[in-house]
């Protein structure tokens, strides 16, 4: 136990920390509770007339225009259901590029003039909003006179209720745009992705025979977090700035053991999940799946998939709801891609599949050799979605944070390529050796002529090392990262889905109207698009030193940093891709690539600049206190006549040396960022010169940690955030 004072209190008020009362009423089930605070269609059918709850259902679900009439009776009914929930304000809520959720709250009421108030909200309030745009990041869309943002109604995301002690806020999830119409948000693309992609989905359907009925894609994210106490946390002033710790020594015990991942959930955490589960339920969000997850501190959370639009909305929201229920529980909830140097950190695997109420899911494999087709077809228009836009797909997933994530064999590499597992990987390979046309028998594959072999709904073996993997009956992308909206990976996935699938429709429907019979034209069309883009799929082991150089041979980009993967934003096909569907413009384009550079160069320069804090004010203090304590020592021995052992002394001195020296060529870096003549200089710089020198601070700095006496200590350990809970 630690006799530094701060780090003693700290722990002392862990180990007196009593735990909130339980949230749940005795005999209180989910059911009872779930969707409580949601304007859900249920909610909406008993609230609205007929014809305008019809209206609005079109709109969801087949994304037809919003009548305004229909907006003015919508606005009432919510803001009646709203009051009686207690709410005095509403919110639209929207999800500016900063990466977090942004809300501006306005009351209800109005004054009337005779003392009185009277609740206001007509429809063009609740379907339009007007924030002062010119605090978020623009890239450069915007000049700041024309500050105005719009925020605008997204009617297939439900409105619901934030609680709160002193008043409930009605939230209207929305749109975020510019004057001119430019995406200035996280959703704008993602819906105008989601859309593109099923025109083209539904082209495929329609020549398989269906009747076409509006495809969406389905995400179902798994969250990895750390709960520390939050008397540590407080006491860790680099956790408060940058969310990751810039100093620590490896403690005795880490993950080693493998004893946390899947083991007893500490009776203190489990109290805060079923905390915040319950408070997700009440927004109808399906949590379901949690568990311990690998490093010491580590957790995951899995909320049923939805759809993505939805699912990124609610993914939003759950973060913030870990964060606030974290709080009441006394600790705090890191959602960083990797807060501690050494132990494993945390991704958000974002499993995908597409599909609908009538069609099912479209990735899921059948039990007729017809519809096993269909299934390949959708399957190839992944692999070859994923093999022309890796480099798109691992700029989706690009942060400062998340570079300290992949790539170090507990997380994929940076090269995206594809699982399929061995069976389904063995139907791909027959089928690349062409339709069997004279020698039948000989193993290929005919596509409804010969029955398939029944597919595997679970491929069995897991591979924990390929970014992009097939599980069955969905594909899960295990690139993004902890922090980040899974907005961003969902809008890419969509786009490059329909592109292949604008090809693959395209191709089909070319080959019939030159006579060619439809399995036939499948047939030849799975052969030439395994042919092409078979490379793509891996199904060995990610994390080894001889894929980096097979994937080099294959030719798959391996963008291994943040700098490496942004310019995928700006190539001509990305461009071309996103201009086709409709996604970004060129200059929308152009503006999330400066945003993802000025994002990378502010997250590393804070950190920069609390290594030099922490490091100046916290750590060399430290050093020299037991410095003074040790030549004290020598010169008290000299004194009494006692040889005195001078290693100690100059060890601590030589680290010291060190540490002031890092210190020293820290500040230089950066002072030298403010030359860099653009956010491209600005950002090379910082990870170039800034993040080399953090890390030789740091090495001093945890030299320094092993070394001094422990009382002299003021940072809280890995040992004690990691382990005492
Ligand atoms: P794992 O074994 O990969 O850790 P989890 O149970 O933690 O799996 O999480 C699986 C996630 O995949 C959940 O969010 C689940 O809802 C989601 N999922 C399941 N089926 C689909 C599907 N068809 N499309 C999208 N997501 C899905
Ligand atoms: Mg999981």
């Amino acid at each position: 136990m630690s006799a530094n004072p701060v780090r003693l209190q700290a722990i002392t008020d862990v180990e007196a920390y009593v735990p909130p009362a339980p949230s749940f009423s005795p005999g209180e089930t989910p059911g009872d509770i779930f969707g409580m605070n949601v304007f859900s269609k249920t909610v909406m059918q008993k609230r609205l007339p007929k014809s305008v709850y019809k209206s609005v259902i079109a709109t969801i679900e087949n994304s037809e225009m919003l009548d305004p009439m229909v907006a003015d009776s919508v606005a009432s009914a919510m803001k009646d259901w709203a009051i009686e929930k207690g709410a005095t304000h509403y919110a639209h809520v929207f999800y500016p590029l900063t990466g977090f959720t942004a809300e501006k709250h306005d009351g209800f009421f109005d004054p009337v003039g005779d003392g009185t108030a009277l609740a206001e909200f007509a429809g063009k309030t609740l379907v339009q909003g007007e924030p002062d745009a010119s605090s978020f990041p623009n890239g450069g869309l915007r000049n700041t006179f024309e500050a105005r943002g719009y925020t605008g109604w997204d009617v297939t995301s439900p409105a619901y209720i934030l609680e709160n002690p002193n008043g409930n806020t009605l939230c209207i999830p929305t749109v975020f745009i510019s004057m001119t119409g430019e995406a200035l948000d996280h959703k704008t693309p993602l819906l105008r992705a989601q859309q593109a992609m099923a025109v083209h989905a539904e082209r495929v359907l329609t020549l398989f025979g269906h009747t076409p009925s509006a495809v969406v894609s389905y995400c179902g994210p798994e969250q990895e977090y750390f709960l520390i106490d939050r008397h540590f946390f407080v006491a860790r002033p680099d956790l408060l700035n940058s969310g990751r710790t810039l100093f620590g020594a490896k403690p005795p015990k880490g993950q080693e053991f493998d004893d946390h991942y899947f083991g007893a959930i500490p009776e203190r955490v489990l109290g805060f999940m079923a905390d915040t589960e319950r408070e997700l339920f009440k927004l109808g969000i399906p949590a379901k799946t949690r568990h311990n997850e690998v490093a010491p501190g580590q957790f995951e959370i899995a909320p049923m998939f939805e759809a993505a639009n939805v699912g990124a909305d609610h993914q939003q929201l759950l973060m913030t709801t870990f964060k606030t229920v974290a709080r009441k529980h006394g600790m705090e909830c890191l959602f960083h891609e990797k807060p501690f140097e050494g132990v494993n950190g945390s991704g958000k695997h974002v499993n995908f599949s597409l599909g609908n109420a009538t069609e099912g899911n479209l990735l899921l494999p059948g039990d007729t050799p017809h519809d096993n087709a269909q299934f390949l077809v959708f399957c190839a228009a992944v692999i070859r979605a994923v093999h022309q836009y890796g480099g798109l797909l691992r700029a989706s997933v690009a942060s400062a944070s998340n570079d300290h994530r992949l790539g170090a064999n507990e997380a994929p590499p940076a090269i995206i390529s594809i699982f399929l597992g061995d069976q389904l990987a063995g139907v791909f390979e027959q089928l690349a050796k062409g339709p069997a046309t004279s020698s039948k028998g000989r193993g290929t594959l005919q596509i409804g002529v010969d029955t398939l072999p029944v597919l595997p709904t679970d491929p069995g073996d897991r591979n924990r090392t390929s970014p992009f993997a097939f599980t069955g009956n969905r594909f899960e992308f295990r690139a993004p990262g902890s922090l980040q909206s899974v907005a961003g990976p969902m809008t890419t996935i969509n786009a490059i889905m329909a592109e292949a699938l604008d090809h693959i429709a395209t191709k089909l429907e070319t080959a019939i109207e030159l006579g060619t019979e439809f399995n036939e034209a499948v047939q030849a069309l799975l052969t030439e698009l395994i042919t092409d883009h078979g490379s793509v799929v891996f199904n060995g082991n990610g994390y080894s030193d001889e894929w980096q150089v097979e994937a080099a041979e294959r030719g798959l980009p391996n963008l291994r940093t943040t700098l490496d993967a942004l310019p995928e934003l700006i190539t001509d096909a990305s461009v071309q891709l996103f201009e086709r569907y409709g996604i970004f413009t060129e200059s929308e384009a152009h503006s999330r690539y400066e945003i993802g550079l000025e994002h990378y160069t502010q997250s590393i320069m804070v950190e920069a600049l609390s290594t030099l804090e922490i490091g100046q004010t916290s750590v060399l203090p430290a050093g020299v206190r037991y410095q003074t304590e040790l030549a004290t020592n020598v010169t008290a021995l000299k004194t009494a006549g006692i040889d005195a052992d001078m290693d100690l002394l100059e060890e601590v001195t030589a680290i010291i040396a060190d540490l002031r020296a890092g210190i020293g060529a820290l500040r230089i870096a950066i002072e030298a960022s403010h030359s860099a003549e653009d956010a491209l200089a600005e950002a090379t710089h910082a990870q170039s010169a800034l993040l080399p020198a953090m890390a030789t601070v740091r090495a001093a700095a945890d030299r320094l940690e092993s070394t001094v006496a422990d009382d002299l200590w003021p940072l809280p350990t890995y040992q004690e955030m990691l382990y005492i809970l």
